[in-house]
């Protein structure tokens, strides 16, 4: 088990800053998703990490050290790709064991470890078998026998399940993270799939175009994210984001959303950061979860909207609102797509379909 750490890391291609002072610590044997949009930098962290490419400017250190020598990083460490790069040739039990007999890791006994290995994985049958005659699953697994073979202190995985189906992503979340686990090894896994991390990691470090924006447990992030950016990207459905003014007087705080008055007691704690706030303009962010469908007559902060589209999906039916409010939108490639109005989905169960108002259940800041 290894501590790895990025002491302002950058990298700088041609005119493209890819990463851009990144300082993030994985503690040994933790298991740490980066997380964010496509070209926001993660492939490139993890190769920085693992000696493939050098730095512009910054440090990795593992324990605290700084390795200079690539091949002495690399044999610490062992990468797993998108596209597995099992080499087509060789069995599977040979594709398993090329570490070892590439020189990288102990010789003697390589040929028991590989069935070890193979049977941890679930796939000592298969050893005789080449690769394309394999499922993507078995390749997978393949390709996880042979990063964990010569038993490295840390593995990178570039996101290792994305060429999957969505049944056997699933699946393989669990076996994954299950692995990591039991053989304690720090691992940095890179994806952009929200569920991916949520589910897998113990912390998430969110990146937006090369820059960290919030490192911290899954439900931290998803409870508390740092950024519009965080909550837009974590979550499903998607987080509403809605522009509005904010207006505060003794009594209350008023959210003018272009066409509603929302307001909110101001005594109420959790909206004490709003409270001198008066007059500016912020985005306000409303989880499906957090409304409640409520009866027209319903006294308290309520919002009004126009229901635009009902999806149902069988124990739930997702109901998208438009509130009339001006969307906050990003300058950028945010992976789903924006909504054109600022229109929170409300989960609410499938059989109740009738309601004018939404009371916002948990109101956040
Ligand atoms: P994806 O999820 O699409 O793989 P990513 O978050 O892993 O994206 P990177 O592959 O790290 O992103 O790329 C970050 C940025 O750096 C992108 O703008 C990319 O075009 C650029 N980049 C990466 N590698 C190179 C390279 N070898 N030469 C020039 N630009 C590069």
């Amino acid at each position: 088990m290894v501590h790895i750490a990025t002491d302002r890391l950058r990298k700088v291609f041609d005119q493209v800053v890819a990463v851009d002072d990144l300082t993030l610590e994985v503690a040994p044997g933790e298991f740490l998703a980066l997380l964010g949009p496509s070209g926001c930098g993660k492939s490139t962290i993890l190769r920085l990490v693992a000696g493939l490419i050098p730095p512009t400017s910054g440090r990795v250190l593992l324990d605290g050290q700084a390795v200079d020598d690539q091949v002495r990083r690399q044999h610490r460490m062992a990468m797993v790709f998108q596209d597995f790069a099992l080499y087509p040739h060789l069995t599977v039990g040979q594709n398993i064991g090329f570490p070892l007999r590439a020189g990288t890791g102990p010789v003697s006994g390589t040929a028991a470890r590989v069935v070890e290995v193979a049977k941890e994985l679930g796939i000592a049958d298969l050893l005789d078998r080449r690769p394309d005659s394999l499922s993507g699953g078995e390749q997978q697994r393949v390709a996880t026998a042979r990063a964990i073979v010569r038993q490295p202190e840390a593995f990178l995985l570039d996101e290792p399940l994305s060429n999957l189906d969505a049944g056997l992503r699933a699946r393989l979340r669990t076996e994954v993270a299950a692995l990591a686990r039991r053989l304690g090894v720090t691992t940095l896994y890179v994806t952009h799939d929200q569920i991916e991390a949520m589910t897998m990691a113990d912390r998430v470090a969110v990146l937006r175009r090369g820059r960290l924006q919030q490192v911290g447990r899954p439900a931290e992030v998803y409870a508390d994210p740092a950024t519009a950016f965080v909550a837009a990207l974590i979550g499903a459905p998607r987080i509403g984001l809605a522009q509005a003014a904010i207006y505060a007087d003794t009594e209350k705080l008023v959210l003018d959303l272009g066409s509603q008055l929302l307001r909110l007691p101001r005594a109420d704690p959790r909206l004490r950061s709003l409270a001198d706030r008066h007059t500016q303009r912020i985005t306000v962010a409303l989880r499906a979860e957090a409304l409640t469908p409520v009866p027209g007559d319903t006294a308290g902060p309520v919002l009004h909207g126009h229901i635009r589209d009902v999806q149902n999906l069988g124990h739930e039916a997702l109901v998208h609102l438009d509130i009339g409010a001006l969307p906050a939108l990003f300058d950028e490639d945010i992976p789903r797509r924006v909504p054109d109005t600022a229109a929170p989905p409300v989960t609410k169960p499938a059989t109740r379909r009738r309601f004018g108002l939404l009371r916002p259940a948990r109101s956040r800041p």
